[in-house]
């Protein structure tokens, strides 16, 4: 194959051939969810909220948090994709039941829920209180749940498998544009290296993944700090971090008492926390022109 860039695993021929319609050939897209939020352009939206809805109590607080500081996009997760299949006392899947909760947070709050698919047999189920379905890590390869979520037309964020390439997540996209869904959002959460293989750091947040994604790619690319380092403390540096390197969305969890997170405790940061580090991304936001929303 001629490669125009060696050196470079993403040739010219990838990007007519192999991802025609996802490739930096295309016009810019701009993934527009209500009049003023959308992926692409010059808002960066942030998606928010705990790892797992887990009860009605929990998720209206977080709400009333979202809706403090002036944020819509909801991280309202019933599905949970986790590596191990044993769950202790305290870890409550919300499932089926969670559609429930999330019908009555949209009847009281102004917010919209981006929310893992992981079957395709639940898609029916989930479509009409889903206003944005997620793609996790896991699934970023199964191409018959992309297909079918992407035949709802509704946005859809895939996320990036942490051992994957760009040209393999570019691969993915291109199994929902081929759909006549053009409301892809890509996501970098991390990838593993060598030194992620401590209990510590579980994966690597991959910043130069985002302007690499840019240059290859037409659809938006968003930040997920929260899982790529698994460590509460880490998650401010990491967020400020995607925001300067380009990210055009973040994603960041939070919980009110993030200790005692149904899933993934080390990770979400807690109520003041988030207002603190969204006060600060509307600051460097303000000066890079980038409205947060
Ligand atoms: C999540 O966002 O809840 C999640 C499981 O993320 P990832 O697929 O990136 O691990
Ligand atoms: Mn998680």
């Amino acid at each position: 194959m001629d490669n125009k860039f060696p050196g470079k695993d993403i040739t010219d021929s990838d990007l007519k051939d192999k991802f025609p319609l996802s490739s930096s050939l295309n016009k810019k897209k701009i993934v527009k969810i209500d009049n003023n939020i959308s992926f692409g352009g010059d808002v960066v939206p942030i998606i928010s909220g705990p790892n797992g809805i887990e009860n009605k109590d929990l998720i209206f607080k977080c709400c009333e948090v979202l809706e403090k500081n002036n944020l819509k996009l909801l991280r309202g997760q019933i599905y949970k994709p986790l590596t191990f299949p044993y769950r202790s006392k305290k870890y409550y899947e919300v499932g089926d039941e969670g559609l429930k909760i999330l019908e009555e947070v949209k009847k009281n709050f102004d917010v919209l829920i981006v929310s893992e698919v992981m079957e395709t047999e639940k898609l029916e189920l989930m479509k009409d209180i889903v206003d944005v379905f997620q793609i996790g890590a896991r699934n970023m390869q199964n191409f018959p749940l992309i297909s079918k979520t992407a035949k709802l037309n509704k946005p859809i964020i895939l996320k990036r498998h942490f051992g994957c390439s760009i040209r393999d997540l570019l691969g993915s996209s291109e199994y929902a544009l081929i759909e006549k869904n053009e409301k892809v959002i890509l996501c970098e959460r991390g990838i593993s290296a060598p030194h992620t293989h401590k209990s510590t750091s579980r994966f690597m947040l991959d910043i130069q993944a985002i302007p690499a994604i840019k240059e290859y790619s037409c659809l938006p690319i968003i930040s997920d700090p929260s899982h790529a380092c698994f460590w509460h403390e880490w998650v401010e540096p990491l967020t400020l971090a995607s925001l300067a390197a380009g990210a055009e969305g973040l994603m960041i969890e939070f919980h009110p008492d993030p200790r005692e997170a149904a899933v993934d405790p080390l990770q979400a940061v807690n109520f003041d926390e988030f207002t603190n580090l969204v006060k600060k991304l509307r600051l460097i936001g303000s000066s890079l022109n980038k409205k947060i929303f």
